[in-house]
């Protein structure tokens, strides 16, 4: 049955009617359409630029807990993930049409005793460079690597891989034809890594003036996910009393997250949204890291953030076009008014198919293995 709306389409702000059908929007009457929407508005669905759907607390989850997280995302509105490493892969995602559409990065590659455990794959830096073709050879066009982590030898956070490595790394993935990013907490990691030629960071809490302005020049994008530097003190506190330099570290960088984003967003560097939920951090929560980026830009820059810009930069333009794949979001008021909006979505249409908010029971987890 196509589905009929009415309603201002952002981010044109301009009121228009559509119609869906077959999975399509189209600008002209499809019959025997119903309306589902008169009023109201309508955003390309949302992205969440950073997040693991198969993760929880030790590692892998399994699959029907890992599809209950998908469904919590997607009746947020996140339509579109980009997994930023994954315990496991998630390809079969892709055969679930009720799921949001997922691009992936593999597993991501760190060094033994330098990550949480059971996440990563674990490599010293003699294999970076082999196991990056490794985890290319099974993503959507990104690999992901962590850069920092705290270096128990040294009691605070200290880049993982050697600078000369991580260039050969980047070097690699880019001769493959996919993107690199990285996790970077700390100054060094960052600065090392976006003078080697990296596509993207991930946190960036660490990235100084100068290679803020490296980042705003060669256009390369952080991912801050201020939803989860929320728990910036809580790792601080884990970390205190056997490595006291980690944890006022991990402080510092907190009390100037705000800062840190707002000087990236003021010299122009591509900033988009991802909450880092799985593991510590819930799902569903794209509307509130929205609003933790609007406090250090603007309403509009955190909107096109969490969907028509961080689209464009993952190749799934989808808007609301004729002729688009029929991924957007209905809210019932102006979310460039008012982000509070976000909180209640009406209902969102993904691939063609409408869905209603609902309450979503994640399986226990031991019981569904
Ligand atoms: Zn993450």
């Amino acid at each position: 049955m196509a589905l009929h709306l009415k309603a201002t389409v952002l981010p044109e702000g301009v009121e228009r009617e559509i119609w869906v059908r077959d999975g399509i929007i189209s600008h002209t009457p499809a019959p025997n359409a119903e309306t589902v929407l008169d009023g109201g508005y309508l955003l390309p669905g949302l992205v969440d630029a950073h997040c693991h759907i198969s993760l929880e607390n030790l590692g892998a989850a399994p699959r029907g807990v890992s599809r209950a997280h998908a469904l919590q995302d997607r009746d947020a509105g996140t339509l579109l993930i980009r997994e930023a490493g994954a315990p496991d892969d998630t390809h079969w995602t892709g055969d679930d049409p009720d799921l949001p559409r997922i691009i992936r990065a593999g597993r991501w590659i760190a060094r033994p005793m330098r990550y949480l455990m059971g996440y990563a794959v674990e490599v010293e830096p003699g294999q970076l460079v082999a196991e990056v073709a490794k985890q290319a050879a099974n993503s959507d066009g990104w690999v992901k690597i962590i850069g920092d982590w705290i270096d128990r030898k040294v009691g605070d956070l200290a880049p993982l891989w050697p600078a000369d490595v991580a260039a050969a790394a980047i070097a690699q993935a880019h001769r493959l034809g996919v993107k690199m990013t990285a996790h970077c907490f700390g100054e060094e990691s960052v600065a090392q890594l976006v003078r080697a030629g990296i596509d993207c960071i991930e946190h960036g809490t660490g990235a100084d003036t100068q290679t803020l302005k490296i980042m705003a020049e060669r256009q390369i994008p952080i991912v801050p996910t201020m939803t989860n530097l929320e728990n910036f003190p809580i790792f601080a506190a884990a970390g205190d009393a056997k490595f006291p330099v980690y944890g006022s570290h991990m402080r510092a960088l907190y009390a100037r997250r705000f800062e840190t984003m707002r000087e990236a967003f003021e010299l122009g560097v591509p900033l988009y949204c991802g909450t880092d939920a799985g593991g510590t951090v819930p799902h569903g929560l794209i509307a509130g890291e929205v609003k933790l980026m609007a406090k250090f830009s603007n309403n509009e820059f955190a909107l096109g953030a969490a969907s028509w810009n961080a689209r464009k930069w993952l190749c799934v333009p989808h808007t609301l076009a004729d002729g688009c794949p029929a991924d957007f979001v209905a809210y019932a008021g102006d979310p460039r008014e008012n982000l509070d909006v976000l909180d209640h979505p009406e209902f969102v249409v993904l691939a063609g198919r409408l869905h209603l908010p609902h309450a979503v029971a994640i399986p226990d987890v031991e019981s569904s293995r």
